[in-house]
């Protein structure tokens, strides 16, 4: 197909410096978990954007000196030789699809906690971070500063001889060179504070030196959180950004712009619960008002017709872009083919930066399974091996395991027959999506539902049959299928068994009237009566996202909790909003209590911490502590009961049971996938469905083959080789 014509302005070369960036779709650094010591998956992540149309693609932060060392986390790093060769191995890869490359160089002052290098951090002034634990800087002389902008210098020249293309000053999320901007940070009385040009002139002098130093090669681009959203204790655009772009202007050859500090940097990276595509536009737009030079920014931007308006309106110049190249890293080209309904929308979840948060692992996404295992399995978002065998396939459960497992499946050529009750494809994600705020993560089912009926009519044999009856082990034996695979999703638990104790409350059972599972919350199944108390043991969006839902519509909402809330929402940006919120509306939270029974209308809780802090043994049968003797009876007129899930496995414990009926039912094997198989994130179950259907003719499909290590081996070369090679799984 061909492209729309009112999408040619995002095909549009622009200069930046010494160099032309093809068009107008850049990937923004952003972190995966590869850094410098995993230079394969770097450069697989990296070049299949290229790939895929980016025209521009950097690495994640990038440490420029062991003095700025984020360990827990992990930062790509240009402290010498070995950093500049194994990031040779990107700027390489990105290049053979003729994109340019960009590196961030970063230094973090108190928010780097240097728990591997022990260095001691500099600052404008000292300060304790508020982002990091226990972290502080020293304040700056005037030999500091020379020092950090020669680590500044030294590193720019190593990422030059790396072969990048851009190399940036990074000052966003409150790292060095914006602390030294702000007041929130920079308490100096000498000629680096006080007045906005002074608190200015650290940055301006680095950008200055650096493009000194390798400005003929390389464009110097800067990340500027042009408002810190903390009104005039910070940076605010009108009185701080405007003036500070007119004095560094000379110096950037590509202004980045976006909101926001390191502690809360979900104001930046909004997850869609809270915010839209686009919604740092009313700060970003300032800038090109006073800059000579291109403008781009990020704000979850998936929708060609947004990015067109965004440019065409002269608010940005270049569409920057973290999750909308995880979910889709071929976005540009399906934009470029006119093929926009094929785009894997980015559902805004944050999951893929939960594992960055975490602490390091590779990262994950939701939408795109193949995100972080390009190198070590070798997969291709869009390319797939061809089937191996003529073996035919029964999917039960059209959730995101199942979907994705019967996609990939067809996409590889399989006759497949997935079969679910329910009326749509999406399985829990179509009662999820209608939680306040998660309307986006609909956009997972959506990417499925159009894929599936696409291979439909090229794949004349296979069928997706919505609306069926619920398949027993006899209609599953008797199929037809060669292969079973099972993904028929879990269920809340009914009793309160929960993570704390392993063992249902006394008490607790929703099948009676005032008792409910979320699922009967969402329902509507039963009515809720106005005082709601929510029991919960589970660390991410439920009990939250069900209290939001109730006090809006009018009931009394009390949540009980021994695991905090929403725990998993720190690492996904979500909890500092999700907190204002709860607040906001008035949803009293109990914490560190749990359940020891309930009645019909009443729940007895007990602080978990309530037994004695002295431990000795007792004898057997004893607890080797005081017995708590606090217990509180708590009022209600709903229970919900949100304290853990189970996996709907029946189908799959009576097909194994009757495995010796398999063969005379022609059927070679039975696999379990998603939730089915245990409770997980909806990005593992999507995962669990892709890697069973690229996997299947394995002898032992049912567990994951061994994926491709980068791992320092005693006694043997670190580096794999001497050049980035890939052979892709296709
Ligand atoms: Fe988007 Fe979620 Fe994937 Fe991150 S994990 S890129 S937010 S879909």
């Amino acid at each position: 197909m061909a492209r729309d014509p009112k999408h040619d302005i995002l095909f549009e070369p622009i200069p930046i410096g010494p160099k032309i960036l093809k068009n107008r779709f850049y990937q923004v650094p952003h972190c995966i978990g590869a850094g410098s010591d995993k230079p394969g998956f770097q450069a697989a992540h990296r070049s299949i954007k290229a790939e895929g149309g980016w025209g521009g693609v950097n690495t994640e932060y990038l440490s420029i000196h062991p003095e700025s060392d984020d360990t827990h986390r992990l930062s790509a790093r240009l402290w010498d030789e070995g950093d500049v060769r194994n990031l040779r191995a990107m700027t390489d890869a990105v290049h053979a699809h003729d994109a340019l490359c960009g590196v961030e160089m970063w230094y973090g002052g108190s928010h780097a906690p240097n728990m591997e290098s022990r260095c001691t951090p500099r600052g404008p002034s000292q300060y304790a971070s508020e982002f990091e634990t226990m972290t502080y800087c020293k304040e700056m002389d005037l030999d500091d500063i020379n020092m950090v902008q020669g680590y500044y210098v030294d590193a720019a020249k190593r990422a030059r001889d790396a072969g990048f293309d851009i190399v940036y000053v990074y000052g966003a999320h409150s790292y060095l060179p914006l602390q030294f901007l702000s007041p929130y940070y920079n308490k100096r009385t000498d000629g680096y504070g006080g007045s906005l040009a002074n608190r200015a002139r650290f940055w301006i002098e680095t950008l200055e030196k650096v493009k000194r130093a390798v400005g003929d090669e390389c464009a110097i681009a800067t990340r500027f959180a042009v408002d810190t959203l903390i009104a005039d204790a910070g940076v605010e655009v009108e009185r701080d950004a405007l003036d500070f772009v007119r004095m560094a202007d000379d110096y950037v050859d590509v202004w980045d712009v976006n909101v926001g500090d390191i502690a809360e940097w979900g104001e930046d990276a909004g997850p869609s619960r809270f915010y839209r595509q686009g919604h740092q536009l009313p700060w970003q737009r300032f800038i090109k008002q006073v800059s000579k030079k291109p403008v781009l920014g990020v704000g979850r931007f998936t929708d060609p017709e947004k990015m067109a308006e965004v440019i065409r309106s002269g608010q940005l110049d270049i569409i920057g872009a973290a999750r909308p190249s995880i979910a889709d890293p071929f976005l540009p080209e399906k934009i470029n083919q006119g093929r926009a309904d094929d785009i894997r929308t980015c559902i805004g979840c944050n999951v893929c930066i939960s594992r960055w948060e975490i602490g390091g692992p590779p990262m994950i996404c939701t939408q795109n399974p193949t995100a972080g295992e390009e190198y070590r399995r070798g997969w291709h978002p869009e390319k797939f091996p061809k089937a191996g065998s003529d073996d035919s396939f029964l999917v039960v459960g059209a959730g995101p395991a199942g979907s994705e497992c019967a996609r990939v499946l067809m996409e590889r050529g399989y006759t497949v027959h997935l079969v679910d009750d329910q009326d749509k494809i999406g399985g829990s994600t179509n009662s999820i999506a209608t939680l306040p705020g998660l309307g986006e993560w609909g956009y997972h089912r959506d990417y499925r539902e159009v894929q599936l009926n696409k291979l439909l009519k090229k794949n004349k044999e296979s069928q997706v049959a919505l609306g069926a009856k619920k398949l027993s082990v006899d209609d599953c034996l008797e199929y037809g299928a060669d292969k079973v695979i099972i993904a028929t999703g879990a269920h809340w638990n009914t009793d309160g068994t929960n993570a704390l104790t392993h063992d249902p409350v006394e008490g607790i059972d929703t099948n009676t009237p005032t008792h409910l599972t979320p699922e009967q919350v969402l329902d509507g199944s039963k009515p809720i009566g106005n005082k709601v108390l929510i029991l919960n043991c589970d660390p991410y969006y439920m009990a939250p996202s069900l209290a939001q839902k109730l006090q809006e519509a009018g009931h009394k909402v009390t949540i009980a909790t021994g695991v905090g809330l929403g725990h998993y929402m720190h690492f996904t940006l979500e909890a500092p909003n999700m907190h204002r919120m709860m607040h906001e509306l008035g949803i009293e939270v109990v914490g560190d209590v749990w359940a020891s029974k309930a009645e019909a209308n009443r729940i007895q809780l007990y602080p978990i911490f309530g037994d004695g802090y002295r431990r000795e043994y007792r004898g057997p049968g004893k607890l080797p502590r005081r017995e708590n003797t606090h217990f509180d009876w708590h009022e209600f007129d709903s229970l919900v009961v949100v304290t853990g899930r189970s996996s709907d496995n029946e189908l799959f414990t009576g097909l194994k049971a009757r495995k010796d009926e398999w063969a005379a039912n022609d059927i070679k094997g039975v696999y379990l996938i998603g939730d089915a198989w245990a409770p997980k994130l909806m990005a593992d179950a999507t995962f669990d469905g892709q890697r069973i259907a690229r996997e299947i003719e394995l002898e032992d499909p049912q567990h994951p083959k061994p994926y491709r290590r980068e791992v320092a081996v005693w006694g043997s070369p670190y580096l794999p080789g001497d050049k980035f090679e890939i052979e892709y799984d296709i």
